[in-house]
């Protein structure tokens, strides 16, 4: 499959929610297993997410902090609290961090990003 094709196959099954057939489809399992087994794919829905929302993903090491980074923020990109599924934080001052789902702020700072395993540098905020 080339990208214009998964493209296709992304914007029909993004539109949520889904009917319980479409779930099923076997179209759609095939769409699921491509979003995760085609890292082209994957960065492309990525990217495709960011520009929709205007999140400067470039800022990031990579895709993938960028996108646990934007997972944390609400919609008028601040800070959501209260989300356990929320594995990542950047505070103002450039400390990444793996939150603690204790009702408060804290987090367990990281030096290095578990995803592409670059140092997280605080000057580049
Ligand atoms: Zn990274």
């Amino acid at each position: 499959m080339t990208l214009e094709e998964f493209k296709l196959l992304h914007y029909r099954f993004s539109k949520l929610p889904l009917p319980k057939e479409v779930w099923e489809s076997e179209e759609y399992g095939l769409y699921t297993d491509l979003l995760h087994d085609n890292k082209d794919f994957f960065n492309w829905t990525l990217m495709d997410k960011f520009e929709k929302s205007g999140f400067e993903s470039s800022k990031y090491c990579c895709l993938e902090m960028a996108d646990k980074i934007y997972e944390g923020l609400d919609e008028k990109g601040k800070t959501e609290y209260g989300n356990v599924d929320i594995v990542m934080r950047k505070w103002d001052d450039g400390t990444y961090g793996i939150p603690i789902h204790d009702g408060g702020s804290s987090i367990i700072e990281i030096k290095f990003c578990p995803w592409c395993g670059n140092e997280l540098e605080k000057a580049s905020c």
